[in-house]
């Protein structure tokens, strides 16, 4: 099953002023992640359409509509794998910001095209996994071809879905290249969000054709005009021919299919030119090896051909080759413009990433496509299993990932206080969290992790630069001359009465201000540039807590600047902990200090014998706490006495606990290695 997902986990969103939508604009991605880290389970999410089958809409409106939608399904649904001439294709996506119905929408326009019959669809939703509905991450079909027939005649339709978090911002980039048009969806209760925004740059920097559509008309409490005006005036387009429609009810979904072939552009007639195809996403399947799904931007592809990975360089046998309908279907050639996937046992996902260029092996295009980027991990974090004997377990189940993942790093790292264990990089914090539930749910590992930092770039005196995504290894201060650290520009969106709380959370977290603009009536966006590493942590739930979940933004890497910052040192029982040294800036580093060792004394069980917990600067110990002993009552069981006996029990139990002091190890929970994140209170 070909699917992929928007994911609303903690959906930070990155953001740029209206008029910076050309491609010189600043928008920049964050990172890229081949989605396929879910494909495994990539079912969709299609509840609202099996309660909306089930015979659960009353409204005369909607049962006229769906008569005449199951008329329309009849005809459409039938023989859309035949071809149509090229200027009968649209290639479409929707975009929209979290929640705002892009699922509802996407289920709905296959269900009116009959691509899927409601019967598969229950089927589907049932498969559901847990992660998937655990963490409302909401997965949506990848690609889809639907036909459509409009005025009498056969229209092809391909919906290419973008995954909906800024990890995955660059997979977003190369599914709207991937079309010709979009549509963007707006909830008209909420109006529009950060990550709207910054879709909508990005599909303005691909040039395509925007269709904006005001969802959940429905709701007692839309208010499209509003909305409309919003759009208009923040984003610039033209709403005189915006949609409204209601995807749960079936309310203007034949409008949203007809403006997309009266709107859209058709792709261009190119399939004389040598064979030239954009991947926008791949996935592993065990049995068949790596699946990759493009789109044909030049010329054309048969069964059997030898084709090309322009980026990896690596050649393979189209084995099959077929159309998204959502399920894989085969067919025997793709021509320029069509959408598809090929299975040719391709290893690993890295041999055919996100982005790059597939060309044929004898008549290979001049230049490949232009945009390919390579992942680059932004956020690392040690990942150790709890049993020591799991460690080959461990490294089993990171490479079955990796094969899945083609941004997944990882190497082997050692610390005397966990043992053996892998450094992970990651391409966000989503995409962090995705890999440890898979690794504890898929591969039944215990995992115990580390904090996760970012990479800084240290200057050595010496003359070298070196990368250093963990502050356990960061040298010495008298080696090195400078520590730079990755900034980002953060646009926030929010009410108006909330901004001086966001303005107070920016500045604690070292923000610089940049601007302030109101984009409505009540509600402004501020522009921030902050460090990276202040963000992974809790920024997200920080904003959300103080905003009443009412703000959203949206964020990307700018690059790197200096800061004079620090390595603090753990020591507990007066041994270093590797994996609780965090970099921090100078200024913070005593109350961070502080705060943590207050922290950890909560978190750390007591133990039998009295452990000091310090905070260090080098050997300069900063803040310590102390865990008291639990004393057993050795004199329970003796009543009256001479007092000397008293005594000779309790000198006896001082003796046991100072041999115990010794040998003794300290217990120390998982949440004591996340700490660090959840010192807001203390250190603010
Ligand atoms: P996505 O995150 O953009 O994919 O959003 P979903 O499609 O998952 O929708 C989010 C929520 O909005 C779901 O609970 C839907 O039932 C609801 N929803 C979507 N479209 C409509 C609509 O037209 N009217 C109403 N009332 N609710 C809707």
């Amino acid at each position: 099953m070909a699917m992929a997902y928007a994911m609303d986990l903690s959906p930070p969103t990155f953001f740029l002023s209206p008029t910076s939508s050309s491609s010189s604009s600043p928008l920049r991605r964050l990172s890229s992640l081949p989605i396929s880290t879910l494909h495994r389970h990539s079912n969709r999410k299609l509840q609202i359409l099996c309660q909306s089958t089930a015979g659960t809409q009353p409204q005369s409106q909607s049962s006229n509509l769906s008569d005449a939608n199951s008329k329309l399904s009849a005809r459409s649904g039938q023989d859309r794998l035949l071809k149509v001439p090229i200027s009968k294709v649209r290639n479409f996506s929707i975009i929209a910001h979290i929640d705002h119905g892009k699922s509802t929408l996407a289920d709905k326009l296959l269900q009116v095209t009959g691509t899927v019959q409601n019967r598969d669809m229950k089927e589907q939703f049932l498969d559901n996994m847990d992660l998937e509905r655990e963490r409302g991450i909401t997965i949506k079909l990848q690609a889809a071809r639907m036909r459509y027939v409009y005025e009498d005649t056969p229209y092809c339709l391909n919906l290419i879905d973008t995954p909906g978090h800024v990890d995955f911002s660059y997979e977003v980039s190369r599914s709207l290249a991937a079309c010709e048009g979009a549509l963007l969806v707006v909830d008209a209760s909420q109006g529009v969000e950060a990550q709207t925004l910054a879709n909508v740059y990005l599909a303005l920097e691909n040039n395509l054709e925007i269709i904006p559509v005001v969802n959940k008309i429905d709701l007692p409490g839309a208010e499209p005009e509003q909305v409309l005006r919003e759009i208009e005036e923040v984003i610039g387009l033209d709403c005189s021919k915006a949609i409204l429609c209601s995807a749960k009810e079936g309310i203007g979904i034949t409008e949203i299919l007809n403006a997309i072939v009266e709107r859209i552009p058709p792709p261009p007639e190119t399939a004389d030119k040598p064979f030239r195809a954009l991947i926008f996403d791949s996935y592993y399947d065990p049995y068949r090896g790596v699946i990759v799904y493009f789109r044909v931007i030049d010329g054309k592809v048969k069964k059997g051909d030898r084709i090309l990975f322009m980026a990896s360089g690596k050649d393979y046998f189209a084995d099959e080759i077929g159309v998204l309908s959502p399920n894989q279907i085969q067919v025997d050639e793709l021509y320029a413009g069509e959408v598809g996937y090929i299975s040719a046992s391709i290893r690993s996902v890295a041999d055919a990433r996100v982005g790059d260029t597939i060309t044929n092996f004898s008549r290979k295009a001049e230049s490949s496509l232009p945009g390919y980027e390579e992942a680059t991990p932004m956020v690392f974090c040690g990942l150790f299993p709890v049993d020591a004997d799991q460690f080959p377990d461990l490294r089993d189940a990171l490479e079955k990932l990796q094969l899945n993942d083609a941004a997944l790093k990882f190497e082997p790292e050692t610390s005397s206080a966990m043992g053996f264990g892998f450094r992970c990089g990651f391409l966000g914090l989503l995409h962090m969290e995705i890999v440890q539930e898979r690794l504890e749910r898929e591969y039944n590992l215990n995992l115990i992790t580390t904090a996760p930092s970012v990479v800084y770039k240290v200057h050595t005196v010496n003359g070298d630069t070196t990368m250093c995504s963990n502050p356990s290894l960061l040298p010495q201060p008298g080696l090195r001359k400078s520590v730079e650290e990755p900034y980002v520009k953060i646009e926030l969106l929010t009410p108006k009465d909330y901004i001086g709380a966001l303005m107070e959370l920016a500045q604690d977290r070292r923000g610089e201000f940049k601007e302030m603009k109101y984009i409505a009536e009540n509600r402004a966006s501020l522009l921030y540039e902050l460090p990276l590493a202040e963000m992974v942590g809790d920024f997200f739930d920080q904003l959300k807590s103080r905003t009443k979940g009412y703000a959203s933004m949206e964020y990307s890497v700018i690059g790197y600047r200096e800061s004079d910052l620090i390595k603090l040192d753990i020591l507990i029982n007066a041994e270093l902990v590797e994996p609780l040294s965090t970099i921090v800036h100078r200024d913070k580093a005593y109350s961070v200090g502080r705060a943590l060792t207050q922290k950890l004394k909560e978190l750390i069980p007591r133990q039998m014998f009295k452990v000091p917990i310090q905070a260090c600067i080098g050997s300069k110990v900063i803040a310590s706490e102390a865990l008291s002993a639990i004393r057993k009552d050795v004199l329970a069981k003796c009543y009256g006495g001479d007092i000397s006996r008293k005594k000779k029990l309790l000198k006896k139990q001082a003796a046991g606990k100072k041999r115990m002091k010794a040998i003794g190890r300290v217990d120390v929970p998982q949440e004591a290695f996340m700490a660090v994140l959840k010192l807001e209170k203390e250190v603010l």
